[in-house]
């Protein structure tokens, strides 16, 4: 890719947000299609109903600007990211990679993660994760000699669910039929390992707590720990990282903006600021449009929706709508995954000049994930069970470019949505002072770890913002701040209906809730939606020959 020049710099700084305002620029239909929520769950089904089908698709986004959780937000001097910290298998030749390059034209860049790609602080000891699934292999030896076999025992196991995974996710995509009669047998080989927690599988191959704890290291990128999670979740986005990560080139932004053409060109619109309020269905349970916040509908034959199985069946579809309260009923059986409380760090010095490199850390305060989750859930002030600090400004490489001398950094914790339930009511930015004094109590806590962990930071924080689940809540409509949609429990995978196809005609469900948190999860829930829909198996068209798994 040729370098930037300084009008590419100056036009990326301008148009950093993604979509038409819904208000100026009103829906020109008719449509074949309306997507609700442009997540990348949302926006890869739309590009392919539009790729695949030539569909006519209207993407409807209640936020300000496109993305779902891969949109970031300005403050002056400073960018942040939110919901992107790093993506696995974006290197050449890797499937997701050629899904990317499919859908954006090969318009999206990627910068190469540092070779640690993550770092695991536990109890101060510090644990690297590098690249390349034999150099981590080794290097879990280097630290647990005495722990060969089960090291071995557990690449194996992931292994395991790698294999399994793609025929588990794809018959999601099968018509009805086919799955009653073959689903079962498509299932089994995934569910063996997903019906079982991580730490289930884990006390199996070794009783090693520290080796456990390293491990399951970054339990928060899905949000359980190991008593609670999926070892199905987990192995999945412990062989995503395996051969390390990569950024957006020029923020995360641009995956949305990258995507967008492919909508563009069969004449479809992504609209922003555009709230839907109720799917609406016909006298036959058949979807035949939406109706907005501000009252207008409009109509199309298919209505996808990308904001969530629980918004999707229990706030967007009228109670009236045949063959939902089953569905509704087992959703209650999985509970949403965990909020979080993010601090946003803006400093005016370079990365150069404080020395961060993009490695991530993850801050654990001691082996059992579960005890300090219960812990500090029983007590706020106990300390955060785990803390992950990014460095977003380093692995954009554009960065440098459009904030000369600056850099940003963000410190993810995890937060229940409890603790600030009861100001659920009140408006952004006007919750009233109880609620800013909490807030600010543990704004000042996540800088003091800030400067902890990274020293160099000390005294330098020019600008730090905290968001609380209300935040998550209030921009991007999960109603507990949930941040991976429901929770990646071993219920979860079994609960069946967590597919495209609806009991509502011609109402499909895309994104996370659809295969798996992360953007590669939500991703393929596109993929799989769009397959359901075109009766077409894209998965396989997608990916080529790049010889990788999915998720
Ligand atoms: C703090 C954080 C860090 C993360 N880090 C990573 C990471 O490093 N790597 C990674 O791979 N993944 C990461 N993830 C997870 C990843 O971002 C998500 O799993 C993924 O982006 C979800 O995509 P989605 O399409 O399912 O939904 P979303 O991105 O949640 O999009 C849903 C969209 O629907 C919209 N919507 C909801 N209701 C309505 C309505 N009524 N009308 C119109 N629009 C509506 C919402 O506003 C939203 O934009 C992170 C997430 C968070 C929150």
């Amino acid at each position: 890719m040729p370098p930037p020049n300084r009008d590419d710099i100056n036009a990326l700084k301008q148009s950093r947000s993604v979509g038409l305002s819904y208000k100026q620029h009103p829906p020109q239909g008719p449509f074949d299609a309306i997507v609700i929520g442009s997540g990348i769950g949302g926006l890869t089904a739309a590009a392919l109903l539009a790729r695949y089908g030539e569909r006519r698709v209207l993407v409807l986004e209640r936020h300000y600007t496109a993305g779902g959780f891969t949109h970031i937000f300005h403050r002056p001097g400073y960018e942040w990211d939110v919901g992107v910290h790093y993506i696995g298998q974006v290197q050449a030749g890797e499937r997701l990679r050629a899904i990317f390059d499919s859908i954006t034209d090969g318009t999206l860049h990627w910068h190469p993660t540092p070779s640690v790609y993550d770092r695991i602080i536990l109890n101060g000891k510090e644990y690297d994760f590098v690249s390349g699934r034999e150099r981590f292999r080794e290097r879990m030896k280097e630290y647990f000699p005495a722990e060969r076999k089960a090291i071995d025992q557990y690449l194996k196991a992931v292994r395991g669910v790698v294999r399994s995974n793609q025929m588990f996710f794809a018959e999601k995509a099968l018509p009805p039929v086919v799955a009653l009669l073959a689903g079962r047998l498509l299932r089994a080989g995934f569910l063996h390992y997903a019906r079982r927690t991580t730490a289930e599988v884990l006390h199996r191959i070794t009783a090693n707590r520290e080796l456990i704890a390293v491990l399951t290291g970054q339990w928060g990128d899905y949000g359980l720990p190991p008593a609670r999670s999926s070892f199905g979740m987990h192995a999945i986005i412990a062989d995503h990282y395996f051969e390390g990560a990569g950024y957006p080139v020029g923020g995360a932004a641009e995956i949305a903006r990258a995507i967008t053409p492919a909508i563009e060109k069969t004449g479809g619109q992504i609209l922003v600021s555009a709230e839907v309020s109720r799917i609406l269905v016909d006298g036959s349970n058949r979807a035949v449009g939406v109706r907005m916040a501000d009252g207008s509908e409009v109509r199309a034959g298919l209505v996808v929706s990308d904001a969530g199985a629980s918004n999707t069946f229990e706030r967007l579809l009228p109670p009236e709508a045949k063959g939902t309260a089953g569905f509704v009923q087992a959703l209650k059986q999985i509970p949403p995954s965990a909020a979080h409380f993010c601090l946003y760090a803006g400093l005016r010095h370079s990365a150069a000049e404080l020395s961060l490199d993009g490695t991530n850390l993850w801050v654990l305060p001691g082996p059992d994930h579960d005890r300090n989750v219960a812990r500090f859930m029983a007590s706020p002030d106990q300390p955060f069970p785990v803390l992950f600090i990014s460095f977003p400004s380093v692995k954009d490489p554009q960065f440098e470019l459009r904030h000369p001398g600056r850099c940003t950094i963000e410190v993810v914790a995890l937060a229940p949505y409890e603790w600030f339930a009861r100001w659920a009511g009140t408006a952004w930015k006007r919750r009233g002072a109880e609620y800013d004094e909490l807030k600010e109590s543990f704004r000042t806590r996540l800088v003091a770890e800030l400067e902890r962990y990274v020293p160099s930071t000390r005294g330098r924080i020019d600008y730090a913002e905290m968001s609380t689940p209300l935040s998550t809540r209030n921009f991007a409509n999960y109603q507990h701040g949930e941040i991976y949609g429901l929770s990646a429990s071993p219920e979860r995978f079994q609960l069946r209906s967590l597919r495209p196809r609806t009991p509502v005609g011609n109402l499909f469900l895309t994104g996370q809730d659809v295969c798996t948190a992360g953007v590669a999860g939500a991703m393929f829930g596109g993929i799989l939606t769009a397959s359901a829909v075109l009766g077409r198996n894209l998965l396989s068209l997608l990916s080529g020959n790049s010889g990788r798994k999915a998720p």
